[in-house]
């Protein structure tokens, strides 16, 4: 069960006059980051085009994805270097 983020109306009223205090949550892979609003917790990412967008459910789960496959390569490349230093 995942609710929905429900801003108290005075916050989202502030970010809509004064726009969104976004803060770096998540770091997927070099050029991929969520952020969300230290007000009223909109969650956005950077999309394939470079740009900000909603964190839909559809790009979080693309997210997870990139993040794995990241998280693997930088692993492989770590191993590379350690055994290439070894000789
Ligand atoms: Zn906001």
């Amino acid at each position: 069960m995942k609710k929905t983020t429900n801003a108290p109306a005075p916050m989202r009223f502030y970010c809509d006059l004064f726009g969104h205090n976004y803060e770096m949550t998540k770091k997927v892979t070099k050029h991929v980051k969520e952020y969300t609003c230290k007000c009223c917790k909109r969650q956005l990412t950077t999309n394939g085009n470079g740009k900000l967008t909603e964190l839909t459910p559809k790009f979080q789960e693309i997210n997870n994805i990139l993040e794995e496959i990241y998280t693997r390569r930088m692993m492989r490349l770590k191993n590379k270097t350690l055994t290439s230093s070894i000789y």
